[in-house]
């Protein structure tokens, strides 16, 4: 509590005010309120003085702020009233004061974290479409470009998974700081979550500006970071879309430059692209044909076909591949190629895994051997993609699924494609040995169409190296790649493994083949791949190559 004379000097004041102002009361007393008004607030108390003072007015309320002895600011929420006599006269004037300082900053500190990201600091999202939707009206008006960029990493993941989430945070820390370095004053970087960051580019003059800030951001990526004595590399890829003051509301915005970056993604690692209407139809047909997919997992429009693996020298089957097959209601039979690198952009492709895993083993437990088979029960082979790679749960469902079954782990080989392999490959050596542990076979598919590292291939020591079709079929067929098959087939034989060509559709195939000494094929000149119920009379009559 305060009390002041007409002239605003203190003629009375409680212990609580004393200790809000750090002065002392014999300090304070006969004092104008300027000796702890902060001086940029002087002017408030003049002004409410007045209001009192001339009109009949009971309380005045405000806010304003003291300067404290010890030089602090404090904010005070005052509500000052005049004190009368029995003929209205004013005698002096009475304040209640409330420190609200520690309110004020907590309010402000809570207003900033609900704008920006806690660990980088940078706008977030709902003030990032705030500044995009006045970036949007000001474009109307004035004219010009703007662009929305959608910048994704593309090893982000793996970074979390090796090195512990500290480093995965301090890396994006690190990130954060080189593109704010490279984000012009005009423009508005924020981010989007996880590994995503959203840049706003205003005041462009064309749209191949946009290119621009792409290029600037990608470029100062080029550096490794160097974190904890680690020396990581990143990259990253960019969605772009231009607009206009005539173009779509914001949040379409933003959904658009994703559009564009899935297109960067599916093109190729660390690049930018530029939203097309096409790409927008193409993602709407992407996205209908996932949800079908996900639909067809539970309507059973999906299943698993079986292709023998033939030993070349005597036509005995020794193993079927487990190969999907969608049968759809309109579109009729949709191959694999298109709709499992669709599932891959999405956690759609952990629940096909895990139903080619369960199907296949499933079947293969009630598989039969025969004197086709020399008397040794078949193998199955599944295909893995490279995102189920790093799932931490994989080794938990290749158990489950061994163990329900009853299928003896020998029975089982994982198939990997030589380029999903290389993605991270400590990783994937880590996760091979624990599935080789197991008693599960590996192999390696799709050989030679990677960029085959062949210091890794002995490394990671599959038991099969599947030789890619291009390799075997004539279309494809030229005297280097004759070599090479050579080449391939003797270097895995040096390194201890089995070879399997895929692909064989003709006799003259087959016997060059036997000729190098590859051991296995699989191809359509013994069958493609068929329907669970036919694999046990192809195990009882046994395959014949094709005239
Ligand atoms: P892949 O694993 O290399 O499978 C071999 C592909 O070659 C199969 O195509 C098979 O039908 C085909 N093929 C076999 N013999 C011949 C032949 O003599 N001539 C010709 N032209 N083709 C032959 P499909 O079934 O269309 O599968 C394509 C790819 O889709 C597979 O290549 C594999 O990468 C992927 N895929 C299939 N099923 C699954 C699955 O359950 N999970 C995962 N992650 N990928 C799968
Ligand atoms: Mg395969
Ligand atoms: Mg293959």
């Amino acid at each position: 509590m305060l009390f002041s004379d007409l002239s605003d000097r203190v003629i009375a004041v409680n212990d609580s005010f004393v200790r809000m102002v750090g002065f002392s009361r014999e300090e304070l007393m006969g004092n104008d309120s300027k000796l702890f008004t902060y001086h940029e607030d002087v002017g408030i108390t003049e002004e409410t003085l007045v209001r009192l003072s001339s009109e009949q007015i009971d309380q005045v309320r405000y806010i304003k702020r003291y300067l404290r002895k010890d030089g602090r600011i404090i904010v005070s929420e005052v509500s000052r009233s005049p004190a009368r006599d029995s003929t209205g006269k004013i005698l002096y004037f009475v304040s209640s004061e409330r420190d609200i300082t520690e309110e004020r900053a907590l309010a402000e500190q809570l207003s900033h974290q609900a704008l920006h990201d806690s660990l980088t600091g940078l706008a977030n999202r709902a003030l990032f479409e705030d500044r995009l939707s006045q970036a949007h009206a000001r474009i109307a008006r004035q004219g010009g470009y703007g662009a929305v960029l959608l910048l994704d990493l593309d090893d982000f993941k793996g970074v979390n998974d090796a090195h512990g989430h500290l480093v995965g945070d301090q890396l994006l820390t690190g990130l954060a700081r080189r593109f704010e370095f490279v984000t012009r004053m005009t423009d508005t970087l924020s981010r989007f979550g996880g590994d995503e960051f959203l840049y706003l580019a205003e005041g462009l003059v064309s749209p191949q500006e946009a290119e621009d800030v792409a290029t600037r951001l990608i470029d100062v990526l080029a550096e490794p970071f160097s974190i904890h004595g680690l020396n990581l590399e990143q990259h990253a890829s960019i969605g772009i879309v231009v607009f206009d003051g005539a173009s779509e509301d914001s949040s379409e915005l933003i959904q658009r430059a994703d559009v564009a970056l899935y297109e960067a993604k599916r093109q190729n690692r660390g690049r930018f692209s530029m939203f097309t209407p096409s790409m927008h139809q193409q993602a709407v047909s992407h996205f209908e044909l996932v949800q079908e997919l996900r639909r067809a997992l539970q309507t059973g429009d999906l299943s698993m076909h079986y292709q023998p693996i033939v030993q070349l020298d005597n036509a005995h089957v020794v193993g079927f591949e487990a190969l999907m097959r969608w049968q759809h209601p309109e579109r009729g039979w949709v191959p694999p190629n298109s709709f499992i690198p669709l599932a891959e952009q999405s956690d759609l492709i952990m629940e096909l895994g895990h139903f080619a895993l369960t199907q296949a083993v499933h079947a293969a437990s009630a598989w039969r051997a025969t004197d086709k088979t020399d008397g040794v029960l078949p193998y199955v082979t599944v295909n893995l993609s490279v995102h189920q790679f790093h799932d931490p749960a994989l080794l938990g469902m290749i158990e489950n699924a061994l163990a329900s079954s009853g299928l003896a782990p020998e029975r089982l080989i994982i198939e990997i494609t030589e380029s999903a392999m290389l993605v991270n490959v400590a990783e994937t050596m880590n996760v091979m040995e624990r599935i080789g542990a197991l008693g599960i076979g590996f192999a390696l598919d799709d050989f030679g169409t990677g960029y085959s590292s062949l210091s890794y291939l002995a490394l990671l020591h599959p038991t099969i190296i599947k030789i890619d079709q291009s390799f075997v079929s004539p279309s494809k067929e030229s005297p280097r790649n004759d070599t090479l098959l050579e080449a391939i087939v003797s270097l895995g034989h040096k390194l201890g493994m089995t070879m399997l060509a895929e692909g064989i559709e003709t006799r003259a195939q087959l016997e060059r083949l036997h000729k190098l000494g590859c051991e296995f094929g699989q191809g359509f000149l013994w069958s493609p791949a068929v329907a669970n119920d036919k694999v046990d009379s192809m195990l009882k009559r046994g395959v014949r190559a094709k005239k």
